[in-house]
């Protein structure tokens, strides 16, 4: 069969899952790694990876079938997904979730224009607990969506709680209420508030001098990311956050529980156990990178997301084999 070329733009965690996914995709090849960084200073996982400058993408136009986006949601993709879908085909795992709708329209006119396509927030959330969001809702109407998440490090906490006077180090990780998980699978469709739902758990080192219980007090009631929920603080050496906090761990639940009629509850149950995020989702984009390449060729040009590519594009196997193997 076809073999589809795969560019990277940026190599952080997700840029380096990407190159491990292509690896395990016999269609796929990649074509090189590029970046903002001096190429050179670049470590790829295999010694054999092309590494360029971001500023030469242009040239390899002609190389290149699908291009995965693995640049920040805060900084990157905001400038590189518009500017890049006027170029190549993309797929990125832009997950600001409430900026997604006008994501969707800055990536959307350019791609139309240059009659490329480009998938915005593949992942897993957004991602595949998005496509379970809305199985849930179309098939138990008259029902409630849940979303858990954890146990899992969270990027945006444990930078917020690195930003803390006093902290030299530290990590944050989310983890789902087994209390309030067994109240949802068991149909009964509780009222959860967001305190019930998750607890917080922070493992910090200590600058220098610095007053734990003042710490503490601080990273608790930090407005939005921890004053409503139940915290707590460890406090830990520089040796064990680096050796026991470096593996990047996630995953969580998407469940829905509705009831189809007065004697019936039904519940829908979508798992994912992480050992890495990063790789996961970068699983995930690369299997969504073939589904561009596919809706590319059938002319689907413009923004799109995973609600819009049928499941049997993700695959390798061809729509007879799929109605044969997995239907
Ligand atoms: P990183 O911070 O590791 O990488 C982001 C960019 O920063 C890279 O593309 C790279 O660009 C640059 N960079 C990486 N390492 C360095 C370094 N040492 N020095 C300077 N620059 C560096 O982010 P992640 O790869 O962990 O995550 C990327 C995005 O993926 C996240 O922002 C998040 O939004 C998204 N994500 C989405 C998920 C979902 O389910 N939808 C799940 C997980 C993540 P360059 O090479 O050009 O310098």
């Amino acid at each position: 069969g076809e073999t589809i070329r795969i560019g990277i733009a940026g190599y952080g965690n997700l840029g380096r899952g990407v190159e491990a996914a292509v690896e395990k995709n016999a269609d796929m090849q990649l074509t090189g790694i590029f970046t903002r960084r001096q190429p050179a200073d670049l470590v790829p996982l295999h010694s054999g990876t092309a590494v360029y400058a971001m500023t030469d993408l242009a040239a390899y136009e002609d190389d290149i079938d699908v291009l995965i986006l693995c640049g920040g949601s805060k900084e990157d993709l905001p400038q590189q997904g518009p500017a890049l879908a006027a170029q190549f085909n993309t797929v990125d795992s832009f997950d600001t979730h409430a900026r997604i709708p006008e994501y969707y329209d800055a990536v959307d006119g350019p791609a139309r224009a240059s009659r490329k396509t480009a998938l915005i927030s593949a992942g897993w959330d957004p991602g595949m607990f998005s496509i379970n969001r809305v199985y849930g809702e179309a098939l138990l109407p008259d029902g409630d969506t849940y979303t858990f998440w954890g146990r899992g490090l969270s990027q945006g906490h444990s930078d917020a709680v690195r930003r803390v006077p006093g902290v030299a180090g530290g990590v944050q990780y989310t983890i789902p209420s087994e209390t309030a998980i067994d109240k949802v699978r068991n149909g009964s469709r509780p009222q959860l508030e967001t305190r019930e739902k998750h607890v917080r758990e922070c493992f910090v080192v200590l600058a220098d001098g610095a007053d734990p219980a003042a710490v503490s007090e601080a990273i608790v009631t930090m407005p939005h990311y921890f004053d409503q929920y139940d915290t707590e603080v460890h406090f830990i050496t520089a040796e064990e956050l680096a050796r026991d906090h470096r593996a990047m761990p996630h995953g969580g639940f998407s469940i829905r529980s509705g009831n189809t009629s007065a004697e019936h509850a039904q519940v829908i149950e979508y798992g994912l156990t992480l050992e890495s995020n990063p790789e996961f989702t970068a699983s995930v984009l690369v299997a969504y990178a073939r589904a561009v390449h596919r809706l590319n060729q059938q002319g689907r040009f413009g923004a799109v997301t995973v609600l819009d590519v049928p499941p049997g594009l993700l695959s390798p196997k061809s729509a007879a084999d799929l109605r044969a193997e997995l239907l």
